[in-house]
């Protein structure tokens, strides 16, 4: 059997290019006589991944040289505990809720201290992104903390909340390299790299160099204190350096394929294939504001459970795979990150259009 179109919210599709070169390196790297995986992160070899990797980031995203690249480890869910035991210096943070994994980190940080709630989409089941202009920010906050890109509901920010002032932080886990970024506009940008970069395991976090310091909640372990990472090069212990690898490859692939500018372009025409065909359908809709639509992740229903499951099934069998929505929306999700090909996204829309009329 041949490769699929993989619509997986995540761990995600990833460029075929970067997973033949993987192969091709597996046994033998570069002429060392061994993988990747089986060399020591200290050797000038892996140095030399991590420093690429790092610089070709860098470049992507036009990160200011006082901003830190780190590589953790622990899946975005442990930032959800970092970030108030680095930051919530006075105790005090605003969360705006558009989503599970925001709500998940708004939750965390109630353990450190005040993590308020300062705006929330959840009543009508995350479908938008609520007004950020004018919030009722706490003087105090040490923070604000948003869900960019939000993977189960399929909404994104298309302009930041308003902080008054206040240091943003950002998890961008479903739309990293998506699109350029301004990096200033954030105090940190973090996201774990399996929805649109690479493979589960790995977390880049990009972070203001002065808030990388040694005043962190009492009691924060090392290992889970940003200042370890950062004066270590992301090696204070073995980082995951198979996933760094892997990730450092598909910079390089975005590099070759024009940057982010040309990424936003390609997200774009995708995602505009798939929202026209579901604009006009009658028998599936988005479940998400228009304004407030994701270019990564497209929810959509048919209105009827059983019609949602028989496209599942059927997609499944003509080669879509992992269209069934999150179990708290239901419906279908089609994820099409980065790596998905344009064609992939022409084949869905064409074997919806089939499946409408069928049925
Ligand atoms: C998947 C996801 C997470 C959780 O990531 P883990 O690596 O499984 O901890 C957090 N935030 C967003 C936006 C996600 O899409």
């Amino acid at each position: 059997m041949g490769r699929v179109y993989n619509f997986s919210a995540g761990p995600a599709v990833l460029p075929e290019e970067v997973l033949k070169e993987a192969a091709e390196e597996m046994l033998d790297y570069r002429g060392c006589g061994m993988s990747v995986m089986e060399m020591s992160h200290r050797s000038p070899m892996f140095q030399n991944i991590m420093d690429e990797a790092e610089a070709d980031i860098r470049e992507l995203m036009g990160i200011p040289s006082n901003y830190k690249v780190l590589f953790l480890q622990g899946g975005a869910s442990t930032q959800f505990a970092m970030i108030p035991m680095n930051f919530m210096k006075n105790r005090v943070a605003d969360y705006i809720i558009t989503g599970a994994w925001a709500k998940k980190a708004w939750k965390e940080a109630q353990k450190f201290g005040q993590a308020n709630a300062i705006a929330s989409s959840e009543d009508k089941t995350f479908s938008y992104i609520p007004d950020c202009s004018d919030l009722p920010i706490s003087p105090d906050a040490d923070y604000v903390y948003i869900c960019e890109n939000n993977t189960i509901y399929g909404t994104k920010y298309k302009k930041l909340p308003n902080t008054k002032g206040k240091d943003l932080i950002a998890d961008v886990s479903s739309c990293f390299l998506s699109e350029p970024v301004n990096v200033e506009d954030y105090a940190m940008i973090y996201g774990g790299v399996q929805k649109n970069v690479g493979p589960a395991g790995v977390v880049i976090a990009i972070i203001r160099e002065d808030l990388i310091t040694e005043d962190v909640l009492p009691g924060t372990p090392t290992m889970l204190t940003y200042k370890t990472h950062a004066d270590n090069g992301s090696m204070f212990n073995t980082p995951p350096c198979y996933g760094i690898y892997i990730c450092g490859k598909v910079f390089k692939w975005l590099k070759k394929n024009g940057g982010l500018t040309a990424m936003k372009e390609r997200n774009e025409k995708k995602a505009a294939l798939l929202y026209n065909y579901l604009d006009q359908s009658q028998m599936f809709k988005g479940t998400v504001r228009k304004e407030d639509r994701s270019l990564m992740n497209v929810p959509f229903v048919t209105g009827d459970k059983e019609l949602d499951a028989l496209f599942v099934k059927e997609a499944k069998a003509a080669g879509f795979e992992n269209l069934k929505g999150h179990r708290s929306v239901g419906g279908m999700r089609a994820s099409i990150y980065n790596a998905m090909p344009y064609e992939g996204v022409e084949a869905l829309v064409k074997f919806m259009t089939e499946f409408e009329a069928k049925h």
